[in-house]
């Protein structure tokens, strides 16, 4: 470890020879450019000093006592605390041999003896500026591998999040890159990410799928008929969010998809929603069901008061808005107590049944309704009709009824079941109700009965003023 007046220094040398006399003004020298130099005069000792010195260099002749200058480089050079320190060669030995032998147990510099101690001052800071050049270079390398393994290990930490997340989603996520054709259109998807889910749902594992085509040699797949609209969120960046039917024959399902750009692809979540879609159709059955309960008579199947009631009001707004006539007809089956208590309750609903669907067959415009006013009570509504028009219907019905001729023995009128009408028409406006005209055709009826039955009679136009 360097200490704080070590800071100051250029660097640590230390010489190694048996006469140091020698080295003195090279030593002194050095120390005056700011060196800190340690000299020493065996090997043995030298080995333990570079130890825990540590130095920067060393400075060592060969022919040295107890152990010569190659045995103490190979010592350094073996030691991996100290193998990093730059050994120079300074001896008398000028052989090829022992300049060879020196950088064979890795000298990284030799000098002969007699020297130039500028030579040797300029060859030991060549060597220590290359060193400390080389340490600097270490170092960064050192700094960028922590970084890199650190970031190595954030991703690998990332991934493992992604895939826990991926794992445990009960949805099917997936990313696909484009497979384009030589002119840039793309022809396919490629897997890029599959989670167990996803692979599950197409009947494969994900290590099969990933980057296998989606669609090709994949006939009546559960993307069938998407490709396009995977197109349009490559290419337009477009999100597609659709509730997708797949039938390939045995496999029937309903996927939820939502798919988003993700580079040159998509990435997708999907989920099979078929119980919750079934559930859904049939509660819309049910709610249907229902809906037709609450607006259809269950004898007559025709429609019921209730909706008599709501369609009489909204006509009459209609009506009233666009100054139109609205003509409502009552009907009502004669001696209708009399058939019930000759032929039967039952027989009595069979004749309702056929009454109602006979009053709906003689109804043609879309807008003309018939309903089941209340017992063997009928009524129909007539929009954008005046009394002339309501007559005709009026009495189109009567006839038609006749014309079943439904045996009714006990009737006063004649041998066959017969309605007596009423009739009633306005141009709806705030000086009058539906009631008002309800009750109109009401005493219309009333009238009908009263004059014999099996008639139409109609309670004469009321016009609002205006
Ligand atoms: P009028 O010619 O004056 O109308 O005489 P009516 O007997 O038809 O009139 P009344 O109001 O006295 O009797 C109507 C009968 O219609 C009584 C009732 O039992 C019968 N009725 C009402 N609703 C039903 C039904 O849903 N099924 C059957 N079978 N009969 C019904
Ligand atoms: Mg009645
Ligand atoms: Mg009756």
């Amino acid at each position: 470890m360097k200490t704080e007046s070590d800071k100051t220094l250029k660097g640590k040398i230390l010489m190694v020879d048996d006469l140091p006399e020698g080295l003195r003004t090279l030593s002194y020298l050095l120390n005056n450019q700011g060196y800190k130099v340690i000299c020493v005069a065996n090997g043995e000792v030298a080995i333990n000093l570079i130890q825990q010195e540590l130095p920067d260099l060393v400075v060592l002749d060969i022919m040295l006592p107890v152990i010569d200058g190659y045995k103490v480089c190979q010592i350094i050079k073996a030691n991996p605390n100290t193998s990093h320190i730059p050994v120079v060669f300074l001896s008398g030995l000028d052989s090829e041999y022992d300049k060879l032998q020196a950088f064979k147990v890795g000298a990284i510099d030799y000098i002969t003896k007699p020297f130039f101690v500028e030579e040797v001052i300029a060859r030991i800071e060549t060597q220590l500026s290359c060193f400390q050049k080389q340490r600097e270079l270490e170092k960064i390398i050192e700094e960028q591998v922590k970084e890199r393994l650190l970031a190595e290990e954030k991703l690998n930490q990332s991934r493992a999040l992604l895939s826990s997340v991926l794992n445990s989603s009960a949805d099917g996520v997936a990313a696909f890159e484009s497979i384009r054709d030589s002119q840039g259109q793309i022809v396919d998807f490629r897997w890029l990410v599959v989670n167990p889910v996803a692979a599950m749902t197409v009947g494969k594992t994900s290590d099969s799928l990933l980057y296998q085509p989606l669609y090709e040699n994949q006939p009546g797949y559960i993307f069938d008929g998407l490709f396009d609209l995977f197109l349009q969120v490559v290419d337009n960046c477009i999100v597609l969010e659709k509730e997708h039917y797949c039938d390939s024959g045995q496999f029937k399902a309903w996927f939820h998809v939502v798919a988003v750009k993700l580079g040159d692809g998509f990435a997708m979540t999907f989920r099979d929603i078929t119980e919750h879609k079934h559930m859904e159709i049939a509660l819309k059955k049910a709610n249907q069901e229902l809906k037709h309960q609450a607006n259809v008579d269950s004898l007559t199947q025709i429609a019921n008061r209730r909706c008599f009631d709501e369609y009489l009001t909204q006509e009459w707004a209609r009506c009233g808005r666009e100054h139109q006539y609205l003509a409502i007809v009552l009907c009502d089956v004669d001696h209708f107590k009399a058939y019930n208590d000759t032929y039967g309750h039952q027989a009595g609903d069979e004749c309702l049944t056929k009454v109602a669907q006979s009053m709906k067959l003689v109804v043609k415009r879309p807008a003309d309704l018939v309903f089941r006013y209340g017992g063997e009570e009928f009524a129909l509504i007539l929009p954008n009709t005046n009394e002339k028009g309501a007559l005709e219907v009026a009495e189109a019905i009567r006839q038609q009824i006749k014309l079943l001729k439904i045996t009714h023995n006990a009737s006063t009128v004649g041998k066959h079941v017969t309605l007596s009408l009423g009739v009633a028409c306005t141009i709806p406006s705030t000086a009058s109700s539906p009631e008002a005209l309800i009750a109109n055709a009401d005493r219309a009826l009333y009238e009908a009965k009263s004059l014999g039955r099996d008639r139409t009679i109609c309670a004469g136009i009321e016009l609002p003023l205006f």
